[in-house]
């Protein structure tokens, strides 16, 4: 295949694939750091990292070397036996989260819908089968499969795979007087993102998520926290909870847990991860040893190299840059956002227009729909990249 004609590439892709993705005309073939490289050899500073997947950066030597070294030992036994990658992995997840269990999964949608058979579960084994209700938020992202894309509060995404999933309501997002209104007889549990992502990057209030906790508490019903893409340090700890102070009952992580391989996980407190039993939930690749070894470096990546420290000084740096921006110039409207998951609102619909252009200066960021511009750098983004990215936005917009 000739590697320099994106004609070709479209070609193919038009002849074998299922057209599922909207692609911008540029093959990569390598990385490092905060690098990445195209088939004819150019250099760009990537502010997407995977969509918020490659925290320790692109091919980070002690992951790589973690990979490898576990790749060439064992690959694959499934979980009707042990692996110690998986043990290691689980514990130290737990170590830096809550007490409580952890199940081992692909991605995050599978996240989510484990997160939401365990609630549903807990609650039938607690003598409580009618409250099978989950409350999410609307413009809240959990997945795509029908599960988690039910639970998604975005009803045009989902629709055109009707019928759906029965049991989920959704409400507006920050509104506690909503949500308390939306919870009743049958409600199982209220699920959130503590920063809406593919929404547009909307952070919950501190006041929001802890009165959800007091609601919950008071309802006797759970607060599942979705850190797919809040978690691993993108936001300037290693978890959002851990800075808004409320613990979650079941909780979501995937993305960055292992820099960029597929892994997901699902924790719960003991109590509710008891109701998970034997046969109740499983999964042929979940936890495999190189996803769990590639999770195990990373996490002492992040927590070695500073990585979760940097992201919340970086994502400061260009958080306070980008206000900067707004200040001067109209079309920056908002900027939103925590450690280095950050975006800009744009006034008018040209998001798409300046990530095109940005792409052909050598920056990758992301837009969202037609006025939201996104940035998730790997979390070793440091101010020299955020002054490039800073003066190719001056000029770009
Ligand atoms: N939950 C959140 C908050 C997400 O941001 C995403 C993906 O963007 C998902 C779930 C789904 O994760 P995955 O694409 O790994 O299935």
């Amino acid at each position: 295949m000739d590697s320099s004609l994106p004609e070709e590439w479209k070609a193919r892709e038009e002849a074998f694939m299922m057209r599922t993705y909207g692609r911008k005309p540029v093959m990569f073939v390598r990385g490092k750091g905060m690098r990445l490289w195209d088939a004819a050899g150019r250099e760009y500073l990537d502010f997407v990292s995977g969509l918020g997947s490659c925290v320790t950066g692109h091919c980070h030597p002690r992951v790589v070397e973690a990979i490898s070294v576990q790749a060439s030992e064992l690959l694959q036994v499934s979980n009707l036996y042990y692996t110690a990658p998986q043990l290691e992995l689980a514990e130290a997840i737990i170590a830096r989260t809550f007490s409580g269990k952890v199940f081992l999964c692909n991605s995050g949608t599978e996240a989510c819908e484990g997160a939401i058979k365990l609630a549903r579960k807990h609650m039938r084994e607690t003598s409580r089968p009618e409250r099978c209700e989950i409350v999410t938020a609307l413009r809240s992202f959990h997945g795509r499969t029908l599960g988690a894309l039910t639970a998604t509060g975005q009803p045009e995404k989902a629709e055109p795979f009707a019928p759906l999933v029965p049991g989920f309501v959704h409400v507006p997002f920050n509104d506690l007087e909503a949500l308390e209104e939306a919870l009743g007889e049958r409600t199982c549990a209220v699920m959130l993102e503590p920063i809406q992502g593919e929404g547009g990057v909307y952070p919950a209030d501190r006041a929001y998520l802890r009165g959800v906790r007091e609601l919950c508490d008071r309802e006797g019903i759970l607060l599942i926290l979705d850190e797919v893409q809040t978690g691993m340090g993108r936001t300037g700890s290693l978890f959002a909870f851990q800075q808004y102070g409320v613990e979650p009952d079941i909780m979501t992580v995937a993305k960055g847990l292992a820099s960029g391989l597929p892994i997901g996980a699902v924790l719960a407190r003991e109590e509710v991860a008891a109701s998970f039993k034997p046969g109740d939930h499983g999964s042929t690749f979940g936890g495999g040893p190189v996803p769990c070894a590639a999770a195990l470096a990373t996490l002492k990546v992040l927590e070695e190299e500073g990585l979760v420290e940097n992201a919340a000084s970086t994502g400061a740096y260009l958080q306070d840059g980008l206000q900067e921006m707004a200040s001067r110039k109209k079309v920056v409207a908002e900027v939103r956002g925590r450690g280095l998951m950050l975006a800009v609102q744009l006034e008018g619909e040209m998001a798409e227009e300046a990530a095109a252009s940005a792409l052909e200066r050598g920056l990758v960021i992301n837009n969202i729909g037609k006025d939201v511009l996104r940035f998730l750098p790997p979390l070793l983004a440091g101010p020299a990249e955020v002054d490039a990215l800073l003066e190719a936005l001056e000029d770009i917009l």
